[in-house]
């Protein structure tokens, strides 16, 4: 039985309060050409799911988990749970994470309607500002019900100072274009001010209570120069 109301809640408890579910029928084109090699023709729904703000971030603590990647492999098993116990155990296809798909995260989650691009690179949420993140995504041969956000005003287009932009310290944060090779550069430098943080992100003025903790933020920063090591 689909009871995908009720589990929205159960991922919610557990840190992953953002959920959408999409019509794999209705992707638009160029969302499809990104994924030819998906079989998205076999399934009937898309599943997005995300955290927004430090609820995952204290759950992961109050767990102790004890993998390598914790937050990849906590929300992969709590998203196995809800769509065991509450999307009828339908067939699945993974997508994210920990598979070796490119998976067009952004455009899916602007899709969602969970986010805008912004100057960071990142997307912007209406909701959470640029602290949330895309924590999974799959398959399902089932019609859940779809489920996505109400389209809200990018955040960006009322912040007249746009702070992000003047803190980066080696211009790597600008309108429209993100140069992510200059800020790669700067942060493996030794001793780099950017290596377990983002300045950039930290100035964004915008939801301050949803701001990730100084712990999360330098797992996920320190994270990605260390799997890039
Ligand atoms: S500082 Fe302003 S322009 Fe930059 S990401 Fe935040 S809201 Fe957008
Ligand atoms: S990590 Fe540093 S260099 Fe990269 S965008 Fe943020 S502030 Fe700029």
């Amino acid at each position: 039985m689909i009871n995908s109301e009720q589990g929205f809640q159960f991922l919610a408890a557990g840190g992953l309060n953002l959920a959408a579910v999409l019509d794999c029928a209705a992707l638009p084109a160029e969302l499809r050409a990104m994924m030819t090699a998906v079989p998205l023709e076999r399934y009937q729904r898309l599943v997005l799911l995300g955290h927004g703000g430090r609820r995952l971030w204290e759950v992961l603590q109050e767990s102790e988990q004890a993998a390598s990647d914790p937050v990849d492999t906590y929300s992969r098993n709590l998203a196995q749970q809800f769509a065991r116990d509450y999307l009828g155990d339908p067939e699945t296809y993974w997508l994210y994470p920990n598979t070796p798909h490119l998976v067009p995260l952004q455009r899916l989650g602007a899709l969602a309607g969970w986010s805008h691009p912004s100057p960071l690179g990142l997307g912007i949420s209406p909701e959470f500002g640029v602290w949330f993140a895309y924590r999974a995504a799959f398959l399902v041969a089932a019609n859940v019900p779809l489920h996505h956000a109400i389209p809200q005003p990018s955040p960006c287009d009322r912040c007249a100072d746009k702070p992000c932009i003047s803190t980066c310290p080696v211009g790597a944060v600008q309108m429209g274009a993100f140069d992510v090779s200059g800020c790669w550069a700067y942060r493996t430098q030794p001793q780099s001010p950017c290596a377990d943080r983002c300045h950039a992100r930290m100035a964004c003025p915008y939801f301050p209570e949803h701001r990730y903790s100084l712990p999360q933020i330098q797992y996920h920063y320190g994270g990605s120069l260390r799997w890039a090591a």
